[in-house]
């Protein structure tokens, strides 16, 4: 080596630069080499001051970054409450307008007109617009955004020149278009509080300055040997090394002589250039800008978001040939695709350039517990379909880093969506046990593995920083497992993403002796080298349960409520418009109606929204958007039953009414219907079953009608529920004379939590709650029978719970339904409560079982150990059961995602009352249906699984002319009860065939024969984008077409139609036999 590591220079004291005069450029008196003792924490505060924003400014050298200023030559501004195009906007009135403005309120835009002069003595120097407010601005030019003006994500320049040369223009016109809102909202008193409606935003710069790159430099190199000095600590020489490099370059440096800087610089340089061993870890550092597609905001200003977000990245790709970018959901490049496009093309030049690399395969972020199975499906179907039409490549991997827990079904979606890679850093959020992992394989309850990494930071949002690169190192539970990790840097959650600065640290970063490697990578090259690392990986198994948040299952009601309705509409008006097109050539299936309605259904599904974690504003959005789905749903499933049952429908002259009823599920259903709002009929129950009632039962298969004296079974458990007090809904199962209750104990008992968690009011249900529990008891009116027999009994009563809530529940119980419904009436006027209603039961299990995505898990009811109870409220999807050898009870909801089993109670949350980040959250009228069902043998031998089913999509009667009606006609069945026909589709990629998805439920390996009525021409297995799996052609054969399941398998077929074999009325089947198999 030519030079010392760290040059020791002369010594200087404190006084040297500061005191007397100084005798510049003058040859200084020879003095001896003499080493001057240093105090650490002096030499440190020193070099903190001399960079410090806040402490002698006037003489240190933050204090010189900026050179001359000038402020434009004209403001005017012009305000409107509405998000509007730039064209629009620049074509209204602007009125004068002056730094020291305010302007507002909350959600306002305001858009100025900025007229900049640039003094022609700044020949040569780098000039920025400078622009601060607390709202977050766009800066156009030319009329295309140019730059992203967030304060808060440290961004106030738009770099005009960094070099101005006299041909450039000196004169120019920009636009500032200003929310009224900062980078998280506009809480009023902390972030996650309601927004304050009349928060005004003050603008305190608005000019032109000369940015002196050379001080910024050292500004840089100074602060990274200040962290390493501090950080290293002092048993490490290299803390020392960087400590007595910063010093001495505060020593050579002179302020106000940028002629002594580069001295300064090559003494960092020396110091950061001196490399690592061979063994040192690596860190891949990744843009990124996690930007929540809502919030604390509305949907409409994350579009903003993006806009400003991914310009600034643009802008910095620009100038840093080396920056990566990562950049998820789908929904949002589609927003920025629509709303810029002259931004969008800049974007697709760079991820054709694999520089701006879209990620996570799917079109939000989605919350990773409550979709359904199907709509997890649809995220990724949407979202890679869009990431392979727009930019020629789907994702390699899933990408969920901030979402409150994750489905054991997902590896499964994933593999079939052509993903094996997955990273979140999420559960480093847990509140009780620290999870053991950063990279390792996660594994399905089928069996799928995906490798997975949490970026070892435990974060999404790096700067880039010293602390943060020591944190990832020393986190690193895999250490001696793997030598690589991920490193996700840029502003996030409200936007922002990557700066300049960010950048420029880690580039003195990349191999510096003491502190990992650090190069700008891309997610498939850390993957790649992951998996070359795999084989010493650990297996994580099922879910990873996210310990925290876990009222995001039950907070804002309304919300899930839609979020099951409109996903049980789309499942009808898919299975009712396949069949109907598979029956009539003439029949337009409508493919891009529902492609609009499932984006937005999928859309709602974000890890904010779904989960309930948003404000107000977002709520509205949300639900117009489920008015939407309802709305736009009832047409289409109006048209294709049209189309489906054809004149079956028309009552014709002389005939009389008659009622046909459409079932959209997989198995044969005899039920209790109401005739209600049909012409001719009292709203007396009728029974609907393909042998009675006259039925169009779809699908029936290998489930069977109950015997036929269930019914008589039945009423007589319900006059015992009637002689009960009225909380006591006591019953027991036919042919098996046991009770469900325990002696003492009242089912269905309503009990009422305090509900005060630590901070995050709308996401937290704390462990404490429990102990404040108080059973709801006060009777507003007693129970009284409403319909006393025939094919439906029912009571109800009203409950008074809490201060002023109430509650009023009908209790129905159907002839041949094997369970007892709760339909519940509830008027919420409560703060800070947790409303769940609990069945302890005569059951003894160490575990309960819970529906999820296409399957379902078993989590313990007992608090063994801190996993056990950590898991204290946890989500179901449609059913709970709780069972022994040869007896059970099940738990179904037509709405609810909240659970918890303890020893023998079952426990559904049915109400929440938070108040931060939506004060209203909740507040008001609620209706659901929840229902119990005690069952002999397993869950799975009792058909709980096809009950819930049959509970969350009602049969459809529709009117008839009875005349005309034909016997029941089915399009599929499917042999084996352990098998659930979930999805009926038209294909996406070829109008002509069709896509079914089955699932196995029961846990089992199985065989199961999927026949058909529809004229099949060929059929071939598929992955979940709908892609022929190789070698995946199935014969047809006699019985059907033969399916292996293992536990949970998804499969989905591709169903080629023969198009000559249309035919458009129904009894024309029953004649044409050779269309059957
Ligand atoms: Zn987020």
């Amino acid at each position: 080596e030519g030079r010392p590591a760290v040059p020791q220079g002369p010594a200087q004291g404190p006084g040297a630069r500061g005191g007397g005069p100084r005798m510049r450029r003058a040859a200084p008196p020879p003095q001896p080499k003499m080493a001057a003792l240093k105090h650490r924490r002096t030499a440190l505060e020193r070099v903190e001051k001399f960079i410090s924003e806040v402490y002698f400014t006037d003489c240190n050298l933050r204090g010189r970054l900026f050179g001359d200023r000038c402020p434009a030559a004209s403001l005017s501004c012009f305000q409107t409450p509405r998000r509007i195009p730039y064209d629009e906007a620049v074509r209204q009135e602007f009125t004068p307008a002056k730094v020291g403005d305010s302007f507002g309120p909350t959600w306002e835009t305001c858009w100025f007109k900025v007229e900049l002069s640039i003094p022609p003595t700044w020949a040569g120097r780098e000039v920025h617009f400078v622009w601060e407010s607390d709202g977050e601005g766009m800066v156009w030019r030319d009329a295309q955004p140019v730059q992203g003006l967030t304060k808060e994500g440290e961004k106030t320049s738009y770099i005009l020149t960094s070099s101005l040369k006299e041909t450039e223009p000196h004169s120019m016109t920009l636009y500032v278009e200003l929310a009224c809102n900062g980078l998280f909202g506009a809480g009023k008193g902390s972030m996650i509080a309601p927004p304050d409606p009349d928060r005004r935003f003050t603008l305190t710069k608005a000019e032109l300055v000369i940015f002196n790159r050379d001080v910024y430099e050292l500004l840089v190199d100074l602060e990274i040997l200040l962290d390493m000095a501090q950080l290293l600590g002092e048993e490490n020489q290299r803390s020392f090394q960087a400590l007595y490099t910063a010093n001495q370059m505060v020593n050579v440096c002179d302020v106000s002589d940028p002629s002594t800087f580069p001295a300064a610089r090559d003494l960092a340089a020396a110091i950061f250039s001196q490399r690592n061993g061979e063994s040192q870890h690596t860190i891949h550092a990744v843009g990124h800008c996690h930007i929540d597609s809502a919030w604390l905001w509305p949907y409409e200003e994350t579009i903003r978001k993006c806009a400003r977000s991914w310009v600034t990245v643009v802008r910095l790709m620009e100038c840093n040939p080396e920056l990566t970018f990562a950049c998820s959901q789908a929904q949002q490049f589609e927003w920025v695709r629509s709303w810029y496009p002259g931004l969008y093309a800049q974007i697709q030049d760079f991820v054709a350039k694999g520089r701006f690399i879209p990620v996570g395969g799917t079109w939000v972020e989605m919350d990773g517990n409550l979709p359904s199975g199907e709509s997890m499906v649809r995220q990724f179907l949407q979202g890679q379909r869009f990431f392979q039409e727009q930019f020629g490549q789907i994702c390699s991997e899933f990408w969920l880093p901030d979402t409150f827990g994750y489905s054991a079904q997902l590896p499964q979606l994933m593999r079939g969506c052509g993903i094996r890679r997955f990273l979140t850093q999420k559960l480093s959020w847990n509140l009780v046990n620290t999870f053991p992992h950063h990279t390792f394989f996660w594994e399905g309850i089928d069996g799928s593995r995906v490798l997975t990494h949490f970026p070892p930071g435990n974060s999404y949002e790096m700067h880039g920083r010293v602390e943060e690169m020591l944190k990832t190192v020393k986190n690193n539970k895999d250490k001696g497992r793997v030598n690589h990790s991920a490193f996700l840097f840029g502003f996030g959650d409200g936007g922002g993403g990557p700066t300049q600065k960010m950048l420029d640290r880690m580039k003195r970063m990349s191999d510096t002796d003491g502190l990992p490697r650090v190069q700008i990578s891309t997610p498939d090259r850390l993957f790649s080298v992951l998996e070359k690392e795999s084989s010493q990986l650990c297996t994580w198994v099922g879910e990873l349960f996210l310990e925290l948040h876990n009222g995001t299952y039950t907070t804002q009601a309304q919300i899930k409520k839609g979020n099951r309705e409109c996903e049980r509409i789309l499942h009808d008006v898919e299975v009712l418009s396949a069949l109907a097109l598979a029956r009539s050539s003439t029949f337009q299936y409508p493919t891009s109606e529902l492609q609009r309605l499932w984006r937005l259904l999928l859309l709602n599904q974000f890890h904010d929204v779904l989960p309930g974690s948003c404000i107000q504003l977002v709520v509205e959005d949300a639900l117009r958007y489920y008015a939407e789905i309802r709305g736009a749903g009832a047409r289409l499933q109006e048209e294709a039953v049209q189309s489906l049952c054809g004149d079956l429908l028309q009552p014709r002259v002389g005939s009389t009414e008659s009622t046909l009823v459409l079932n959209t599920l997989p198995w044969e259903r005899t039920e209790v219907i109401s005739r209600t709002g049909l012409p001719g009929f009292d709203g007396a129950p009728d029974l609907a079953s393909p042998g009675g009632l006259r039925e169009v039962c779809l699908s029936p298969s290998y489930w069977k009608p109950r015997s036929s004296n269930r019914s008589r079974v039945f009423f007589s458990l319900y006059s015992l529920l009637h002689c009960q007090f009225f909380l006591r809904c006591c019953f027991s199962v036919p042919l098996c004379s046991r009770e469900s209750v325990p002696e003492g104990c009242y089912a269905n008992q309503f009990a009422l939590f305090d509900d005060v968690p630590l901070y995050w009011d709308a996401w937290d249900v704390m462990d404490y709650h429990l102990e404040t529990r108080k059973p709801v008891t006060t009777l507003l009116k007693p129970l009284e029978i409403s319909l006393a027999g025939g094919l439906r009994g029912s009571a109800s009563f009203s409950l008074q719970i809490g201060k002023s809530s109430t509650l009023t529940q009908e209790i129905i119980l159907d002839a041949t339904c094997p369970y007892l419904r709760f339909l519940t009436q509830v008027e919420w006027k409560e703060a800070h409560k947790f409303l769940k209603v609990e069945f302890p039961l005569l059951v003894r299990s160490t575990n309960a079982t819970y529906e999820i995505q296409f399957g379902h898990l078993q989590r313990p009811t007992h608090w063994n150990t801190s996993w056990d109870w950590a898991r204290f409220e946890v989500w179901a999807h449609k059913w709970l059961d709780l069972s022994e050898h040869g007896f059970g009870v099940a738990l179904l909801n037509d709405c609810k995602y909240g659970a918890s089993a303890h020893r023998n109670v079952l426990s559904l949350s049915l109400l929440r009352a938070p108040k931060s980040p939506d004060a209203t959250a909740d507040m008001g009228h609620h209706q659901f249906t929840y229902a119990v069902m005690p069952h002999r043998g397993s869950f799975q031998d009792a058909g709980v699984i096809q009950c819930a089913y049959n509970l969350n999509f009602p049969l459809h009667p529709v009117p008839a002319s009875s005349a005309q009606c034909p016997e029941a006609w089915s399009s599929f069945s499917v042999s084996s009860p352990a098998v659930v026909l979930e999805t009926v589709k038209q294909a996406e990629d070829s109008p002509g065939a069709m896509v079914v998805r089955l699932y196995e439920a029961h846990g089992s390996t199985v065989v199961a024969w999927l026949r058909t009525s529809l004229p099949v021409q060929e059929a071939t297995l598929c992955d979940l984008l709908e892609r022929p799996v190789a070698g995946g052609c199935l014969p047809l054969e006699q019985r059907g077409i033969r399916l292996s399941f293992t536990p949970f398998r998804v499969l989905s077929l591709l169903l080629v139609l023969r198009r000559d074999a249309t035919f458009s009325h129904l009894d024309n089947l029953e004649e044409r036999p050779e269309l059957k198999w």
